[in-house]
């Protein structure tokens, strides 16, 4: 068993990322990890990764020496803000959580620091690399854009051409206003290289998109791991939409130490249809009816319910049916559901709702809270819903002249359905009646 540590025994600042994991986003570019913009070199460019910046180069490149020596100060990177700022409420964040649970991927902790030269380089490989690789997408969630989703482009054309749109979500949909970096970065670098060199020192895999399962690399990336004799000691994690998930691919993963899935299940049935628009309800259905029967012992789910306007009054059909497919909700075990929630485009955020609503919708939950038996079996229940509690208190104390405009929701659905000949009133019917429309 490898060594913890307490957060007293290690510099006040120190997060494991920049010591373990080399992160990307879809174009490329190196980040801390996934809640970071990308490093920026002395001359104020992004950091990236491929042409002719190799995997060994930017572990030891300047922007990440510097974030080392930063966090050895005892000071977080400013890159780190969205960690700080969680922390500066008393919240749990990112490198809280990593450093309460210290996975044993991330090796020993002290021996990290030790490792680290005073110029902040360290003479080992990443562990762990988190591989965004380009945007292909089978699907254009409302609440993605062109950038994350290839199916988006088309959309975003046709809502440029049709329809006015709400400027935050104009704003939104056309990051990055100059596009740099490219969504194909890992053909022109030597990941797959990197990977066949020095793939034995690899603990983790994360891949994310896009949709991962759709990206031929990410195969290759695989089927390199296996070839090479490495892959039973790397775990992979994924953020995936579910829908490409088939018997190959649990073949495949069974030659890997454990597969860890985060599933997006954002509504049931109509809903769930409008908001991962175009999947199908019924074929999501039949993938996760394929999961569920899986025997390996070493794979796990994540469900994420992204709360949104368009959903905020579905979470208990969406407990339900995880219920009644016995994939949490205390069913098996290796299923666990946790809450996310839309910032962006800020209209589909549920801050967009009118007081009153949100008022409502607190007392519902309360209700259930009140009625639901102390029993075990009740626990997960109890936990969501006072979570989902929790994150309608923070959305009700922003004050209201710093709310989205409902108006700006009404607009962006309109438009979206002029586009898709989609109709926003059935998916959220309650909605929409509570919203009078
Ligand atoms: S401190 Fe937070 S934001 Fe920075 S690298 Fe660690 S987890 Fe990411």
């Amino acid at each position: 068993m490898k060594k913890k540590y307490s957060p007293s025994e290690l510099p006040a600042a120190f997060c494991p990322l920049p010591w373990t994991q080399l992160a990307t986003s879809v174009r490329g570019f190196v980040r801390l990890c996934c809640n970071t913009t990308a490093l920026r070199q002395t001359d104020g460019s992004r950091l990236v990764l491929g042409g002719p910046q190799t995997v060994t180069e930017v572990w030891n490149s300047p922007p990440l020496r510097a974030a080392r020596k930063q966090m050895l100060s005892g000071k977080l990177p400013e890159l780190c803000r969205f960690c700080s700022q969680i922390e500066a409420r008393g919240h749990t964040s990112k490198r809280n959580s990593l450093m309460n649970r210290q996975p044993d991927w991330l090796g020993d902790l002290k021996e990290l620091i030790a490792s680290t030269s005073p110029e902040g380089a360290l003479p080992h490989h990443p562990v762990s690399l988190d591989l965004r690789l380009g945007n292909v997408c089978n699907l254009k969630c409302v609440m993605c854009r062109p950038d994350t989703s290839s199916k988006w482009v088309r959309d975003f054309e046709l809502l440029q051409r049709q329809s006015p749109l709400p400027q935050s979500a104009s704003r939104f949909l056309q990051h990055p206003e100059v596009p740099e970096g490219s969504h194909e970065w890992y053909e022109s670098c030597e990941l797959l290289e990197f990977i066949k060199t020095h793939g034995s020192g690899l603990r983790r895999l994360h891949f994310s998109g896009g949709e991962p399962l759709l990206i031929p690399m990410h195969k290759e990336i695989l089927l390199t791991c296996v070839k090479q004799g490495y892959a039973g000691q790397i775990r992979l994690s994924y953020d995936t939409n579910g829908t490409q998930i088939d018997p190959e691919w649990l073949k495949l993963w069974e030659n890997f130490a454990a597969v860890e899935l985060n599933i997006s299940i954002d509504g049931v049935a109509d809903s769930f249809e409008y908001i991962r628009y175009p999947a199908k309800w019924q074929d999501f259905v039949d993938q996760m009816t394929l999961l569920a029967q899986w025997r390996w012992p070493s794979y796990s789910v994540r469900w994420i319910i992204t709360a949104q306007i368009l959903n905020i009054f579905d979470y208990r059909q969406i407990f339900d049916w995880v219920s009644q497919m016995k994939l949490s909700l205390s069913g098996d075990h290796r299923h666990q559901i946790l809450w996310n929630s839309v910032r962006s485009p800020e209209c589909l955020s549920v801050a967009t709702l009118p007081d009153a609503l949100l008022k409502e919708i607190h007392g519902e939950i309360d209700e259930q809270i009140a009625a639901a038996p102390s029993d075990p079996k009740s626990s997960e229940r109890l936990a969501l819903l006072s979570s989902l509690k929790q994150h309608l208190t923070v959305v009700s104390r922003i004050q209201a002249n710093e709310r989205p405009e409902l108006s700006d929701f009404l607009q962006y659905v309109a438009a979206l359905d002029q586009v898709r000949g989609t109709d926003w009133q059935r998916a959220a019917p309650r909605l929409a009646q509570a919203l009078r429309c």
